[in-house]
């Protein structure tokens, strides 16, 4: 297998439920022979289709470990026909550290693909999931939230990929997550992430931004723990019927979408998540913090839609994401 140096504590293509660790040898000041250990568990019946299922890609999104934690629980070999890959913490140490990327070597997870069996611990993880987990999967669900500095309306969602059959198996799938918002996503920057490498393999993708600010909720933990079970019944991994509700259809079209601070200083809400906003309204007002007898600058909405994101901590960056604008389908 490529020469990475991971191996599972638990078999990959056995019957049964097994719960065990990715074991990465990582030597350090506190453990000189030590290893990083990834929990994974992988739940298998018989033949039928493979799904991948990972959460905490960042460390500090809590809907997918919860969700995946509690399935890996749960969930039985006789519920199934397939076989079903549970990594509820990709990148295990940023996981555990409670951070985006990494306290080992301040990886992100989503710009380290396709990884490097001979790179960085987070390269390391990366390429295993590249080489060894994905060629095995037929659909993978990746979650995702805001994590300590965004805060989202819950949604699933596609990308727009030049295989238009790929797309549509994609967006069916989103739809069987039945996330209150189902979103066809544009990514600033796609080069390094997990879901391009998801996608340049052919697989049926799903992923989400279920809320954030560095926790969950009991709504979005809902929607997640529902939604993977959907995806599953969806893929004919899991017996029986979805369970569905009504959902949003939602479009980032372009640059426009996105609301950027060219300021430091202390943000001001103008709209909350969820809320109807015109072209050219106020979004968000960056206060400075330094004195008083000053405005502050405004920030508006390049084009009309929903508030579908926003900055969550109190003070803002120049060049943090102040908001996002979706279009309703
Ligand atoms: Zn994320």
């Amino acid at each position: 297998m490529s020469g990475n140096p991971i191996t599972s504590t638990i078999p990959l293509d056995e019957d049964g439920e097994h719960h065990g660790f990715l074991r990465l040898p990582y030597s350090r000041d506190d453990s000189a022979w030590g290893s990083v250990m990834i929990p994974i568990t992988v739940i298998k019946n018989g033949v039928g289709p493979s799904a991948l299922l990972t959460g905490a890609n960042h460390g500090d999104e809590y809907e997918g470990p919860i969700a995946l934690m509690d399935l890996a629980m749960s969930l039985k070999a006789g519920d199934i026909e397939g076989r079903v890959i549970i990594l509820p913490a990709m990148n295990y140490p940023a996981f555990r550290a409670g951070t985006r990327t990494s306290p080992i070597d301040r990886g992100n997870m989503n710009r380290s693909f396709p990884g490097s069996p001979s790179g960085t611990v987070t390269e390391k993880i990366a390429d295993y999931i590249q080489t060894v987990l994905l060629p095995e999967a037929s659909i993978v669900l990746d979650f995702h939230s805001g994590g300590r500095t965004l805060d989202f309306i819950p949604f699933a969602s596609a990308h727009v990929l030049e295989n238009k059959e790929q797309q549509a198996a994609c967006v069916a799938a989103v739809e069987a997550f039945n996330a209150p918002y189902s979103m066809i996503m544009l990514e600033i920057d796609n080069v390094g992430m997990y879901d391009t490498s998801v996608e340049d393999q052919g697989k049926t993708f799903v992923t989400t931004e279920l809320g954030g600010g560095g926790t969950s909720t009991a709504r979005s933990n809902a929607i997640a723990k529902k939604g993977v079970r959907n995806v599953l019944k969806h893929a004919g991994i899991m017996k029986g019927e979805l369970d569905l509700s009504a959902s949003v259809m939602l479009d980032m079209p372009d640059d426009d979408c996105f609301v950027f601070s060219h300021d430091d200083g202390m943000i001001e809400a103008m709209k909350d998540l969820g809320e109807e906003v015109e072209k050219g309204e106020i979004v968000a007002r960056v206060w400075p913090v330094d004195r008083t007898g000053r405005p502050p600058l405004d920030y508006r909405a390049r084009r009309s839609g929903i508030l579908a994101s926003r900055h969550f901590p109190g003070l803002v960056k120049a060049g943090d994401c102040v908001a996002v604008i979706a279009v309703k389908v």
